[in-house]
């Protein structure tokens, strides 16, 4: 007996379920063709049109970019993907099943049409531990150890309930279940942003001399415009993830050689 086109989708839908995933973000109608009408329906053609049929990102989903600023520095920028393009940057009439490039408009940058290759899941940037004793270690005695979401409450805000680290920088920031959002993650993104943008003086200064950060403390017969390598070394030890990767080199050989002296 043949089974209906309905009832195939049915039927793949409750598969996709069984797998705990979210059929949503399957081409369905693929997934029947290619393992049920055109394969053999084994399971290793349906894990092969299952592969083939994801969609890695849909209208809604928020995305990071890595845009190119002036003097070669990168910055990462995130949005919701707002539609999807041609290669031509015009609009798709119709649904496709592949989409080229998606339409995105972050908040701290102009808009783009961007290649979905050139993508980055938003949450991919972050880990997130939802471990009581991880996401409050170290918490304020005042609060019993407890600490508070910081997303936005107003004065009452409930105890955080996990731990969100955003890759690049290690910085943390803890949230509720209700404000562990995209958006509240991309606007902690948002704040290593606005710290590397603020230090561009710095990081181009120790990209052209990395050697900088590897001088002499203060010294008081210096110019007013220099800065002492002890303030490179203390805004190193405050933003690590900022240190162009020679002057990072650098000071580590500096710190290895200050070790040996004092032994
Ligand atoms: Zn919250």
């Amino acid at each position: 007996m043949v089974a209906s086109m309905c009832e195939m989708r049915e039927q793949a839908r409750e598969e996709q379920g069984w797998e705990k995933r979210d059929p949503e973000r399957y081409d369905i109608d693929g997934i029947v063709r290619d393992a049920w009408i055109n394969g053999n329906g084994s399971d290793e053609v349906w894990k092969a049109a299952v592969e083939k049929h994801f969609k890695r990102f849909m209208v809604g989903d928020w995305v990071r970019i890595t845009v190119d600023v002036e003097d070669g520095l990168t910055e990462h920028h995130y949005g919701p993907i707002e539609n999807f393009r041609k290669p031509d940057g015009n609009f798709y009439r119709r649904n496709v099943a592949k989409p080229y490039a998606a339409f995105v408009h972050p908040e701290h940058t102009r808009s783009h049409v961007v290649p979905l290759a050139d993508l980055v899941e938003e949450i991919n940037d972050f880990e997130i531990t939802t471990e009581w004793s991880e996401v409050h270690e170290g918490g304020p005695k005042h609060n019993y150890g407890v600490y508070h979401c910081t997303g936005a409450h107003g004065p009452y805000p409930p105890p955080a309930k996990v731990m969100v680290i955003h890759k690049v920088s290690g910085r943390k920031k803890r949230f509720c279940d209700d404000c562990n959002t995209a958006d509240y993650r991309s606007r902690f993104a948002d704040e290593a942003l606005m710290f590397q943008r603020n230090a561009k003086r710095t990081i181009l200064e120790l990209r052209a001399n990395p050697s900088l950060i590897a001088g002499p403390a203060a010294d008081p017969g210096r110019s007013w415009d220099e800065m002492p390598a002890d303030e490179y070394r203390s805004w190193a030890d405050a933003f690590p993830w900022l240190v162009p990767a020679a002057a990072a080199a650098a000071y580590t050989e500096w710190r290895d050689q200050c070790t040996a002296v004092a032994a």
